[in-house]
């Protein structure tokens, strides 16, 4: 079908490339992007325009005005110049958020960081003897130190230990797991993928809710390589259930001469029921139990940088140490000067709990949540908009990273409703703030948790409400 004479019309008002290149050259967020994005954003727009022609869409003459044209051209620029991984503002109130980056660094972290990453270092290098060193001496000793581990060593996460640990000691063997522990965490980790994968042949004992003693100590035979436990972090078994403990495995393993491991997944060293929290086992208990490898995340409950950390007795990490597959997983340098400094916070648990974001987010006192939900009330009723409706409300937080997953915070929140624009829609507007907000939907109100949001980021969303009200929706 041919075009109409609008069409045409409209198709012969597009300035050309050279046109626009020229009118854009001088405005000022243009003038420091590379040549070649605002070349091909140009293109990008053009192309638009000419689709929606084309399309028969309603396409006005005073959209392809050179002003017109340029302006659709600067909103390109500024998402091809915006970086694709991008800080958010985490207003869902769940603390470990693994979509959202699981854990903030302390500030002692981000320096040592900087410190690390911008310098040579030590990194393989024995400063005593002036040769190669270990890449895990620099956390090794702080981590025996809090734990009461022998010996440990870290690799790229959780899941890269969990596989390391079982190709070490079950490859080509028998591994027992309890019915009560075959989990699957988010991102396809399934233990019983990962047995496959280590080359471990699975051997499942007991039922789903009960497991005994005596089901591990009938599976032991001459194939027997190791028995693992797993911490079911991100869901309970509740009813009739009994499952066998760290300490009286690891004293059936002893018995044996069989290794036994147990993934604790979120692994923390600080006793949460202490503020309040349920009981997780901490990995001091796990290591005084007798497990002889132990394997958990750096930035789940510990508050660290993503790494796999493995302690337990010296001569099971030894084999492990030893591993050629250490090498694939092995952690970045960035990682481990992260690591260093938020261990060492662990020294004085009271100021792991103050300078760990995860920690105080996790422990952060009632009043202190509500005064932020307050005052960022207070800023959106300042806006004055006749179509902003403000309410605070009582909110339920979450750990997240698949720990304590029956645990609920009580929070404090502000409930936003906007007239003439749906709650997905305002959700969906403030997703593309820069930077975005990320809240939740309750009760047909957008809501933000303000356990997560730091009194510094209320600015931000006060700035994405304004812009949003401003523009005409
Ligand atoms: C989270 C988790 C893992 C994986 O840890 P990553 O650090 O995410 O790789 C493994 N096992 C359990 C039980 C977990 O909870």
């Amino acid at each position: 079908m041919g075009l109409n004479e609008k069409q045409q019309q409209l198709l012969r008002m597009l300035p050309g490339v050279d046109m626009i290149l020229e009118q854009t050259r001088t405005a000022s967020v243009c003038e420091t992007v590379p040549k070649s994005v605002l070349i091909r954003s140009i293109r990008e727009v053009l192309e638009s325009f000419r689709a929606e022609i084309l399309g028969g869409a309603g396409v006005t003459a005073d959209r392809l005005s050179g002003d017109g044209v340029a302006e659709a051209v600067r909103k390109r620029v500024a998402g091809a110049m915006a970086f694709r991984l991008r800080r958010v503002v985490n207003a869902t109130g769940v603390v470990v958020h693994t979509n959202l980056g699981r854990s903030l660094l302390a500030d002692d972290a981000l320096e040592n960081i900087r410190a690390i990453a911008g310098h040579y270092s030590n990194l393989e290098f024995d400063l005593e003897t002036g040769r190669r060193g270990l890449r895990y001496s620099s956390i090794e000793d702080i981590l025996c130190e809090i734990t009461g581990a022998e010996a440990a060593m870290a690799v790229n996460n959780n899941a890269g230990a969990v596989l390391l640990c079982l190709d070490t000691l079950a490859r080509g063997k028998v591994a027992i797991v309890s019915r009560g522990e075959l989990v699957e965490i988010g991102g396809s980790f399934r233990i019983p993928d990962v047995m496959a994968r280590s080359g471990a042949c699975m051997k499942e004992v007991g039922t789903t809710n009960r497991t005994h003693l005596r089901d591990y100590e009938g599976a032991l035979d001459a194939d027997t390589g190791l028995m693992l436990k797993v911490h079911t972090s991100n869901y309970s078994v509740v009813g009739f259930t009994a499952s066998v403990s760290i300490r009286d495995l690891s004293a059936l393993g002893e018995k044996h001469g069989i290794p036994v491991m147990e993934d604790l997944g979120s692994g923390t060293f600080i006793d949460l029921s202490k503020y309040g929290m349920a009981k997780d086992p901490t990995v001091q208990e796990s290591v005084a139990a007798g497990a002889d490898v132990i394997t958990f995340s750096g930035d789940k409950l510990l508050g660290g940088p993503q790494a796999g950390i493995i302690l337990g007795k010296k001569a099971v990490l030894d084999r492990i140490k030893k591993n050629p597959m250490t090498r694939a997983l092995r952690i970045d340098k960035m990682t481990l000067a992260a690591l260093e400094s938020t261990l060492r916070l662990y020294r004085d648990p009271e100021r792991a709990v103050r300078e760990i974001p995860t920690l105080r987010m996790l422990t952060a006192p009632l009043p202190e949540i509500e005064r932020k939900a307050f005052l960022m009330a207070e800023r959106l009723r300042g806006l004055a908009s006749e179509r902003l409706f403000v309410t605070l409300t009582d909110v339920a937080s979450r750990v997240g990273g698949g720990a304590l997953p029956l645990q609920e915070l009580p929070s404090k929140g502000v409930a936003v409703r906007i007239e003439g624009l749906s709650p997905n829609a305002l959700e969906r507007r403030m997703r593309a703030h820069l930077p975005p907000v990320i809240g939740r939907i309750e009760e047909d109100r957008f809501t933000m948790d303000f356990r997560t949001v730091d009194e510094d980021e209320l600015d931000i969303i006060e700035a994405a409400f304004a812009d949003m009200l401003q523009e005409d929706i």
